[in-house]
C-alpha cells in the first residue's frame, strides 16, 4: 500500500494533468452587469452576462442596436469597467489590476478593431501598425520587421508609405487590421469591423480574420450582418442586455465554416 504522501503527490499530478487537459478560456465574463445612470434615466445595459471564450474560437455577437452589443465588446476590450461581475483575460482577473498593469495586458493580449478604422491621420500604414509595438517599448528594427510582417499578412505589401486618406476603405480597415495583428494578441475584438465597407472590402477583410482564426487567433467580433456571422464558429444573441441564444456552427479546434453563400 503507498502511504498517504504519495497518494497526495499521485493527485496532485492528476490535477496537473487536469489542468492541461483544460486549459483555462482566452477570455472568461461571469454575472456581468452594466448600469448607465442613475434613476428614471438608468439603462440596464447588460444584464448579468456569462460567457467562456477558449483559444481558437470564433464568436460573432449579434443582437438590435441598443442590446449591449458595444457594452459589452468595451469590457472585453477593458476600455470599460462593468457595474459588477468578473472578467478574466487568459486566467488574469482584469478588475484586480491597477491601472499600470491593465494597460500592459491590453497592449500585449487584445487587438481592437473598430468600425471606423480610427487609423492615425497623416500617418503613414506602416507608422499607425508600428503604434502599438512602440508603446509596448519594441525596439525600432524589431518594430519595423513585425509591422512590414503584419502589412505583408493583410496584403499591402505595396501601400506601406501610403497615408490613411490615400487608401480605400478596405485597405484603412486591413491596416487597422494589421494594427491589432501585430503585438500577436491572445484575442482579436471587432465591433462592427465590416460594418463600413462595401462587399468586395468586406469579403477582403472577411478572408484575413478566417486565416488568423485558421491559424488559432481567437476572434470576438460584433456583426449585423448574416453573412459575415456565418463565417464564425459560434453565434451569440444579445436580447435586451441577456444572452438569449448560444450556438455552435464550428468546432472551436477545426477551421472556420465556409459561407455558402459568400460576401462577395
Ligand atoms: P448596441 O451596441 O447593441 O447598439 P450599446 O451597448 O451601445 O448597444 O447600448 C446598450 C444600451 O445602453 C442602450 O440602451 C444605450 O442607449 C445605453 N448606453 C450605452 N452607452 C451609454 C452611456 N455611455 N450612457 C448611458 N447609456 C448608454
Ligand atoms: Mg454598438
Amino acid at each position: 500500500m503507498k502511504p498517504p504522501a504519495k497518494r497526495g503527490e499521485a493527485s496532485a499530478q492528476a490535477r496537473r494533468t487536469t489542468a492541461h487537459a483544460e486549459p483555462h478560456p482566452v477570455l472568461r465574463v461571469q454575472d456581468l452587469f452594466m448600469i448607465y445612470g442613475e434613476g428614471d434615466a438608468q439603462v440596464q445595459a447588460l444584464r448579468g452576462v456569462s460567457l467562456d471564450v477558449y483559444q481558437g474560437d470564433y464568436v460573432a455577437i449579434m443582437g438590435a442596436s441598443g442590446s449591449g452589443k458595444s457594452t459589452l465588446m468595451n469590457i472585453l476590450g477593458c476600455l470599460d469597467v462593468p457595474t459588477s461581475g468578473r472578467y478574466l483575460i487568459d486566467g488574469v482577473d482584469v478588475g484586480a489590476l491597477d491601472e499600470r498593469r491593465l494597460a500592459i495586458l491590453r497592449n500585449r493580449k487584445i487587438g481592437f478593431v473598430f468600425q471606423s478604422f480610427n487609423l492615425i491621420p497623416r500617418m503613414s500604414a506602416l507608422a499607425n501598425v508600428e503604434l502599438p509595438l512602440t508603446y509596448g517599448g519594441v525596439g525600432t528594427a524589431e518594430r519595423r520587421t513585425r509591422a512590414l510582417a503584419a502589412l505583408d499578412q493583410v496584403g499591402l505589401a505595396d501601400r506601406i508609405h501610403h497615408d490613411p486618406n490615400q487608401l480605400s476603405g478596405g485597405q484603412q480597415q486591413r491596416v487597422a487590421v494589421a494594427r491589432a495583428l501585430v503585438t500577436a494578441p491572445a484575442l482579436l475584438l471587432a465591433d462592427e469591423p465590416t460594418g463600413n465597407l462595401d462587399t468586395k472590402s468586406t469579403a477582403d477583410v472577411l478572408e484575413i480574420l478566417d486565416q488568423l482564426n485558421d491559424s488559432g487567433r481567437t476572434i470576438v467580433l460584433i456583426t449585423h450582418e448574416d453573412d459575415v456571422a456565418a463565417h464564425a464558429k459560434r453565434v451569440i444573441r444579445l436580447v435586451d442586455g441577456q444572452i438569449i441564444d448560444d450556438l455552435r456552427q464550428a468546432p472551436v479546434d477545426g477551421p472556420p465554416p465556409r459561407p455558402l453563400k459568400a460576401a462577395r
